[in-house]
């Protein structure tokens, strides 16, 4: 079976275009990772969680994605930040490395296949350096740092739409992050300082002793990676934050097809930023969020998804208190709902209206996402099916198709991963509640229903919730 059409907005041409990979059904998508200086913050993870229903989608539509995400564990940030803390590079990147891996697991992003460490790329990134030297479109500086020369690469600006006469020829820039108004020749490899030595951070080239650039950084291991695995030279897309569309990914792709003369990445997808209680995320607003935050204050990371997709990734988010609550709330919905499915569906192999139901939503949500990755509607779609099917659950007359509901609502719920995490059962607690359930089935067999009522408030005060059915009373965590 081939791969259903997805299209998707390509920040190359501006438009929205079907996504054809160079050899289907395979799909090399590369994203931008962390910088292991610190703890990566909300706003990264929103574009790491777009990046994760993208790859879902489009395994969902039959592609085999190959993810790699590299983790830059070198560049001018994780230096300045190894030397405050007084350590060795590699020292000061191992726990924000093991924390950033912690946080993807609690918000239930799949994990790259490959997560290449620039620091563990110096031989690929040397080799780009001398091939972009030996062909002209890199040069040594009399600061002793190789520069790669725009002006010898006629198509850079396209991904950002620079106008060719900002280019000012032969200006220099030596920091990894510059102003999109100020195009210069960037440093490809930078020549190792004393505060590089201090921290381990300096490797041997035949073009000097040095460090790579931030953006020699992604087109090496990118470039390594797909080379050595699939023997090519494009990837099929490329994503990141909308911040590193210039300079960095105008960058890498001068780099790569400076050294290549093939194109870089077929399609380019950019996720847009995160706001924190309507303004930008920073420190000194004291609305810095990071993965962990949310994690100890206890949120359930499907809220996080929840309240993601219900914006576009090309739209901003306002990461708010009230928006929060609101997903927690869809989240609870959705859990409730799956239950109800749940108890049913075992008895009911029947076809009747939820099947039909069922089909509509597995059709809307793939209308949604296949073009351009409308999660919002998505969403929408699964709640519309959540009220549709609740309003048929609700009839006297046992209604059809809820095993064919719960199979298709499971993999809609699944691509989004917006279920609730199951609560962590504490043995001790469950058999307490055994006990307290036994002593209430006695009081009501004796007809003591205010010693029973009271039971149950004593059990829902810790969260339990019971049922009684035919079979005798359920139980479950709320
Ligand atoms: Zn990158």
């Amino acid at each position: 079976m081939s791969p259903a059409p997805v299209s998707l907005y390509n920040t190359l041409t501006r438009r929205i275009e079907p996504l054809q990979p160079l050899a289907p059904p395979r799909v090399t998508l590369y994203t931008c990772g962390p910088t292991v200086w610190n703890y990566a913050h909300i706003g990264n993870f929103r574009t790491f969680l777009f990046e994760d229903l993208l790859r879902r989608w489009l395994e969902h539509a039959g592609y085999d994605v190959f993810q790699i995400m590299n983790l830059t564990d070198v560049d001018d940030r994780t230096i300045k930040a190894a030397r405050q803390a007084g350590k060795p590079l590699a020292e000061h990147t191992a726990p924000f490395t093991q924390a950033f891996f912690e946080d993807r697991d609690y918000l239930r992003i799949k994990p790259a296949h490959v997560y290449p460490r620039a620091t563990e790329y110096m031989p690929a990134m040397i080799a780009l350096v001398a091939r972009l030297l030996e062909r002209g479109v890199a040069y040594r500086g009399e600061d002793g740092s190789v520069y790669f020369a725009i002006a010898k690469f006629p198509t850079y600006g396209r991904l950002s739409r620079l106008d060719g006469r900002e280019i000012k020829v032969g200006a220099r820039v030596a920091s990894d992050e510059y102003a999109k108004d100020d195009p210069s020749d960037f440093a490809l490899w930078k020549k190792a300082d004393a505060e590089d030595e201090a921290v381990g951070a300096a490797w041997d080239a035949p073009f000097g002793r040095g460090r790579p650039g931030w953006h020699l950084e992604c087109s090496a291991m990118s470039l390594e990676e797909i080379g050595r695995r699939f023997g090519v030279q494009t990837l099929d897309i490329h994503a990141g934050g909308v911040d590193l569309i210039f300079p960095h990914h105008e960058n890498e792709i001068a780099q790569s097809e400076g050294t290549t003369g093939q194109p870089f990445a077929r399609h380019w997808l950019h996720g847009e930023f995160l706001n924190v209680r309507g303004t930008k995320m920073s420190k000194r607003h004291g609305n810095f969020l990071t993965a962990r935050d949310l994690r100890e204050q206890g949120v359930d990371a499907a809220a996080v998804r929840l309240l993601f997709f219900q914006t576009h990734y090309r739209q901003p988010v306002d990461f708010t208190d009230q928006a929060l609550d609101a997903a927690k709330e869809g989240v609870r919905r959705l859990g409730e709902f799956r239950g109800r499915l749940v108890e049913r569906a075992p008895k009911d192999n029947e076809s009747g209206p939820l099947s039909s139901l069922a089909t509509r939503l597995e059709a809307d949500v793939a209308a949604a996402l296949n073009d351009d990755l409308n999660a919002p509607r998505a969403v929408a779609a699964l709640f519309e099916f959540v009220r549709g099917a609740n309003r048929e659950l609700d009839r006297p007359d046992v209604s059809g198709g809820t095993a064919r509901a719960l199979a298709a609502f499971g993999r809609m719920a699944g691509v989004l991963d917006v279920l609730p995490t199951p609560k962590a059962l504490d043995p001790e607690l469950a058999s307490w509640v055994e006990e307290r359930l036994g002593a209430r089935d006695k009081a009501r067999k004796s007809k003591d229903f205010k010693a029973a009522d009271a039971i149950r408030a004593e059990l829902a005060a810790r969260g339990v919730e019971i049922e009684d059915t035919p079979q005798g009373a359920k139980w479950r965590m709320v």
